[in-house]
């Protein structure tokens, strides 16, 4: 099948899907595995560090999508990790990855199955440890009875920005007793702020064997982080990258019109998301597409990482990287910049899943798992927003954006 076959095809799809003319049923037998244009390519595989998980380097961060018969194509397309959390879409997302795996049959050691737990922030206090465990058990039973699985691959304790998060003792032992049960496979973090230290920690300690971090083009020169990743490689962390190509639109009306072209069709989302798995300390990445033609331009990726003319013109744009550059990275060089400690990269994220994803659901519950007397309500009491960011993100255009979204 070559790219106009493969694009037809997925076209086609999507038309049945939306007129609802495809019954689960026979989505299996209908839809075909994608092949590359070049016949004579693979879909490129890594190893996920010490788990020795093979997977393809495409992945599906299924948080945005509803759509299952996305999934189904996604998997009928050679993905073969599906990413949920307990918070998505209020369990709707883990019941319908759950379902995915029923009705597609799967052979379920040939599906990998990463799910999360996110804690209320209230419970992370030392003291807090034993209702901290309780509602890490609570939440991944319930977890498991919307995914109805007996296992799950990889479980992550979702949104970790401390060391002392990753060095959680009770957490560990939360995980290491679903280990021994046969309820996991593999512990594991995610993590959106300050995680060069925090990747670190992990790798020297040896509990963690994957992390789930966010990576993306604004990050290119940052030697702390890929230094950081060599080394967490080195001591055989598997490496899993999020939010490669989020936000990275935003921008894009400050530009001129020449360098708006860039922006048409999956140029820009191919190119990122091959910036990003160029980096082979990175296992897969879980790019989170709604759409099929979404869909098709990261399967693409996974066949050939190689840059098109098209491609290094964009990531080589002067006008590109400046509006790049002022996308939030969570490096959390703002800290102590507001006089009133507002958690500025929680609020920079929450912009993200407002602006970039249109995830109100996801928006919200970011809003409120910032610590109280840290968040938006502080903001909308300051006159004048002073917060400084060490890179190009206007943090006060952001906060005024946030604000007029009534999150
Ligand atoms: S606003 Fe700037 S300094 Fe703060 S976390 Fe984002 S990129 Fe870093
Ligand atoms: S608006 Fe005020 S409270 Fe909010 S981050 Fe800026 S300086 Fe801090």
């Amino acid at each position: 099948m070559n790219n106009n076959s493969r694009r037809k095809f997925l076209k086609n799809a999507t038309g049945l899907v939306a007129t609802g003319l495809v019954a689960n049923s026979a989505l299996g037998s209908t839809i075909q595995h994608i092949k590359p244009a070049d016949e004579k390519k693979e879909m490129i595989c890594r190893i996920l560090g010490r788990t020795g998980i093979s997977l393809p380097i495409v992945s599906m961060g299924v948080m945005n999508s509803n759509n299952p018969n996305l999934l189904k194509v996604g998997w009928q397309s050679g993905i073969r990790h599906f990413d949920t959390a307990w918070n998505y879409q209020m369990g709707n997302n883990e019941r319908m990855v759950g379902a995915m795996v029923r009705e597609l049959n799967m052979d379920r050691k040939e599906v990998i199955i990463t799910t999360k737990i996110l804690l209320d922030r209230n419970l992370k206090k030392p003291e807090l440890a034993k209702e901290r465990k309780a509602q890490f058990m609570a939440r991944f039973a319930q977890s498991m009875d919307r995914l109805q699985m007996d296992y799950v691959d990889i479980l992550m304790y979702h949104d970790v920005s401390t060391l002392e998060e990753v060095s959680d003792p009770v957490i560990m032992e939360a995980m290491q007793e679903l280990k021994d049960q046969g309820k996991i496979r593999f512990p594991s973090f995610s993590t959106h702020v300050y995680w060069p230290e925090l990747l670190t920690a992990a790798a020297d300690q040896g509990f963690y064997d994957v992390v789930l971090l966010s990576l993306n083009y604004s990050m290119a020169g940052d030697e702390a982080s890929l230094n950081a990743m060599r080394y967490a490689a080195s001591k055989g962390v598997g490496m899993i990258a999020m939010k490669t190509q989020c936000q990275q639109d935003w921008y894009k009306q400050n530009l001129p019109a020449e360098t708006q072209r860039f922006y048409e069709g999956s140029l820009m989302h191919s190119a990122l998301l091959k910036w990003a798995l160029r980096n082979e300390q990175v296992a897969t990445a879980v790019p989170g597409f709604t759409t099929f033609e979404q869909l098709q331009a990261d399967v693409d990726v996974a066949y050939n990482l190689e840059y098109t003319q098209d491609e290094i013109k964009f990531l080589e744009d002067h006008n590109v990287k400046l509006a790049i550059q002022s996308v939030c990275r969570f490096c959390g060089g703002c800290k102590g910049t507001c006089p009133h400690g507002v958690d500025i990269p929680a609020l920079m994220r929450t912009h993200m899943y407002a602006a970039s994803y249109g995830n109100m659901h996801i928006t919200r519950s970011t809003i409120s798992g910032i610590e109280q007397g840290r968040g938006l309500d502080v903001c909308e009491q300051c006159g004048e927003c002073v917060a400084q960011c060490r890179n190009k993100v206007l943090i006060a255009g952001r906060i005024e954006e946030l604000k007029s979204m009534q999150v």
